[in-house]
């Protein structure tokens, strides 16, 4: 099988020029200008963007989170993640306690087994340390290409690690050249205020974000990378979403150290009056860290054009409103956390970044797919249009108008966190290793199509680069 696309304005993290790109088995054999060549399938692109398929870094499918199970599996997360230009994600497998991991790893093959469409990653999400997977165990997964350990400092009683546990993880990426994924909150002191706010009969979802202040992720934040750097380890500190993290993470990169930092779309859209919407509404918005005070959006936007967040990933975590979120009608801790996103990236971001004038259409690219992919060891396979590079490219109409709706969207799920958005520009063709998965408003691919990626350790282009600011 092989695909020209002709005419379209090429946008890599880099580069930006009006080409033709061939891809024949799979992978991008010719770019130039008015290739002459046959194809089996030729689509033409004139007045369209042509991206590299993007990666989500951060997402949650089939995932079992509060006494229940996330909404989306690997079939209708996928197509969601298609129809908005995504075509790899990394996903958490996350440990049982008292698992070993690769048990857990079997799991988690099981769940996009016949279902996948775009091509995934797994991150191993460590709980257990004790009972479950040892440090030798812990120490072989980059070996079957899980190059990412996640540790989560909140969900006390849950998946919440101890410090030792996150001390000892460090370690052994320290030695392997995995990298190290926090989720940065003080789960023992938010643990103190969700208890004090229930029995002071704060029960409704604003009290999500009360019990969770800015103060908890800074302070967790700047604890991970202060220990990633007794540890020696490079350090990713997932959804940031406020000043006090934010600002943590911009000292250790002047610094030069090895740390790094995502946000994710609703950061930058939806803030904490959202939680008081009225009859229930408000349990739309329950994810963590909870959306923030409105000021905290112009300097997440501050930090992803000025590089102190190198990504922006969904964290697609989705939860019906009815049935699932209702668990915590009367009480607001028993709502389950999360929130859909995996198919509005690029629609927002190139509204309300590009558009607005925030960040370039190379930055666009960078942030939602060249960074992702070198940070999780895909690189230069995904997340660029290159010679050799996977053919997963993006042709995106800038012209088309659409609006984001829980009724047009391809997630299970019963709502849309940017409801009634019109914006400007969306996906007409996206493929996957050259196979076209969506067209227009068809779903191509057939569920079984996509592939696990086994990923790369901790890329050298930006340890290098680091150590270069040093
Ligand atoms: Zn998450």
């Amino acid at each position: 099988m092989s695909v020209l696309i002709k005419g379209g304005r090429v946008i890599t993290a880099a580069d930006d020029y009006v080409g033709d790109v061939y891809a024949e088995d799979e992978r991008i054999t010719l770019i130039g200008e008015s290739l002459d060549v046959q194809a089996d399938r030729v689509i033409d692109a004139a007045g369209k963007y042509v991206f590299p398929g993007l990666v989500d870094p951060h997402t949650h499918l089939d995932m079992p989170f509060g006494g229940t199970v996330t909404i989306d599996d690997f079939e209708s997360g996928h197509v969601s993640a298609a129809f908005g230009g995504t075509t790899t994600h990394v996903d958490f497998c996350i440990q049982p306690q008292g698992t070993s991991f690769g048990d857990a790893l079997e799991q988690w093959h099981a769940k996009r087994e016949g279902k996948a469409i775009i091509d995934n990653g797994f991150h191993m999400a460590v709980t257990d340390l004790r009972d479950g997977g040892s440090l030798e165990e812990l120490a072989s997964l980059p070996e079957q290409g899980v190059t990412s350990y996640k540790l989560f400092m909140a969900y006390k009683g849950a998946l919440m690690v101890d410090d030792e546990t996150l001390f000892r993880t460090m370690q052994v990426a320290a030695d392997t050249g995995a990298l190290v994924m926090v989720h940065a909150e003080n789960g023992d002191a938010i643990d103190v205020l969700v208890k004090e706010a229930l029995a002071a009969g704060h029960t409704e979802p604003k009290y999500h974000a009360l019990t969770r202040p800015p103060e908890t992720e800074g302070e967790a934040t700047n604890r991970a990378i202060q220990l990633a750097r007794v540890a020696g380890c490079n350090l990713y500190v997932v959804h940031v979403s406020c000043r006090e993290s934010v600002e943590p993470i911009a000292l250790a990169r002047e610094k030069g150290w090895d740390v790094w930092g995502e946000t994710c779309t609703q950061y930058l859209f939806v803030d904490c009056s959202y939680l008081e919407r009225p009859d229930f509404e408000g349990a739309k918005y329950v994810y963590t860290p909870p959306p923030r005070a409105k000021e905290n959006q112009e300097v997440l936007w501050g930090a992803v054009r000025g590089d102190v967040l190198s990504a922006i990933s969904t964290d697609h975590c989705a939860f019906l409103w009815n049935g699932q979120k209702t668990l915590g009608r009367d009480d607001f801790s028993k709502i389950p956390n999360g929130g859909p996103g995996i198919e509005n990236r690029l629609h927002m971001i190139h509204e309300f970044g590009v558009r607005a004038g925030r960040v370039s259409l190379n930055r666009m690219v960078e942030l939602l797919a060249t960074n992702p992919a070198k940070l999780f060891g895909l690189y230069p396979k995904k997340g660029t249009i290159a010679v050799g590079s996977d053919a997963d490219l993006v042709v995106f109409d800038p012209e088309r108008k659409v609006t984001l709706s829980a009724a047009t969207h391809h997630s299970k799920v019963d709502y849309n966190l940017f409801e009634g958005t019109e914006v400007t520009g969306t996906p007409e063709v996206v493929l996957r290793r050259g196979e076209i998965l969506m067209e227009g408003d068809e779903l191509v691919a057939k569920p079984g199509s996509g592939r696990f990626v086994r990923r790369a350790r901790f890329g050298e282009e930006l340890t290098s680069r680091a150590a270069a600011v040093m």
